[in-house]
């Protein structure tokens, strides 16, 4: 059987031998004889398969260890491996894009936003929640002000309480006052007080895990808009027409999605599709990580924000057309609680909707 020099090796696997020593060093790939008096190595032939995957891999930029992991599975877990870590690449990579855009928007603009004619801009709001046709009682909460929107849907036995606390702590932020350069630490101090408060209320009940709230939440400081979330409440944005959801569900069949484990048509009949992976919830240890970013703001916009009781009964379609075809927001709210009440009803209905327009002097 012949066997490879180093060299050999490193010529037909596109690795360099540092690389090769390295990898030897660390358990990826031994060489099949090491010369007990020159330390040579050799390796097989048949060894340049999993070379190439190592290459592969380090091209992708995937960690030394991970890659261990990897060369250990079979086909289909080694590829269900490769495209998780894909997945949080992507998400890191996402996050990591908005605060750059950030940074350069802080970094080049004025502190008023302007439209091409100079005009300051403002928002027009409406809110409605409803309990829908089910529900005994009410769990979510909303609220809606010049500077602050919010939706909170609780759950639990204290789930009402926890909502109504987490937008409670928000309030604060509905004022002119916040300075746009340091609106980013304003709200990750809000909302640890929000956590804080919902975590109060939980601890007063007999299983604090079981009990909590979603939050969705924007801020407008006048010249920026903020998008907190945290939960599968969800924010979405209308623009030239078309319909985008701006948050990510913080779901355990969201996750199952990402990783490309589900389809799209399997995470809406799922099971556990109102499993919630990330809230501000009771019980020791979990850490507060809610999604915090800012978005660019244009005359026209249509934001929308509402709980799971509207998105998960009526399809997006519908929801893009009652967001296009009515003017008012207070008309835009009503007819979308209207058709979740027509799909049934099932859970509580929360909806707020803000135009963005050019402010009268
Ligand atoms: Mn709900």
């Amino acid at each position: 059987m012949g066997t490879m020099t180093i060299g050999e090796f490193a010529r037909a696997s596109r690795l360099s031998p540092k690389a090769l020593r390295l990898y030897d060093e660390l358990g990826l790939l031994r060489p099949v004889r090491v010369d007990p008096t020159t330390g040579y190595r050799y390796y097989d032939p048949a060894q340049l398969e999993r070379a190439r995957l190592v290459a592969w891999l380090r091209r992708i930029g995937m960690p030394l260890a991970h890659i261990r992991d990897v060369c250990e599975l079979d086909g289909p877990a080694a590829a269900q491996k490769v495209r998780t870590f894909w997945a949080r690449l992507e998400a890191d990579t996402a996050t990591r894009r908005d605060l750059a855009a950030f940074l350069v928007d802080h970094l080049c603009r004025k502190d008023t936003t302007m439209t091409d004619t100079g005009t300051p801009l403002a928002i027009r709001y409406a809110a409605l929640s409803d309990t829908g046709l089910v529900q005994e009682s009410n769990q979510d909460a909303v609220y809606a002000g010049s500077h602050l929107l919010a939706v909170a849907d609780g759950f639990g036995t204290a789930g009402a309480s926890a909502g109504a606390a987490a937008i409670d702590t928000l309030k604060r932020l509905d004022t002119d006052g916040i300075p746009a350069g340091n609106l980013l630490n304003i709200l990750e101090d809000t909302i640890r007080q929000a956590d804080r408060a919902v975590r109060d209320i939980a601890g007063a009940e007999p299983s604090p895990h079981e009990v909590g709230t979603t939050l969705t939440a924007m801020v407008w400081t006048g010249s920026r808009l903020a998008l907190v979330h945290i939960g599968d409440s969800r924010a979405y944005l209308l623009r030239d027409g078309e319909l985008f959801r701006i948050t990510h569900d913080h779901t355990f069949v969201q996750s199952m999605l990402d990783e490309g484990r589900i389809t799209p048509e399997e995470a809406t009949t799922h099971p556990q599709r109102s499993l919630l992976l990330r809230a501000l919830v009771g019980g020791a240890g979990a850490d507060v990580a809610p999604d915090i970013r800012l978005h660019d703001v244009r005359s026209g916009d249509r934001y929308l924000l509402c709980s799971d009781g509207l998105s998960t009964v009526v399809p997006t379609d519908t929801m893009c057309q009652a967001m296009s075809s009515t003017p008012d927001p207070e008309y835009a709210v009503r007819r979308l609680v209207t058709l979740a009440n027509r799909a049934g009803g099932p859970d509580n209905i929360t909806c707020v909707v803000a135009d963005v327009t050019e402010q009268r002097q």
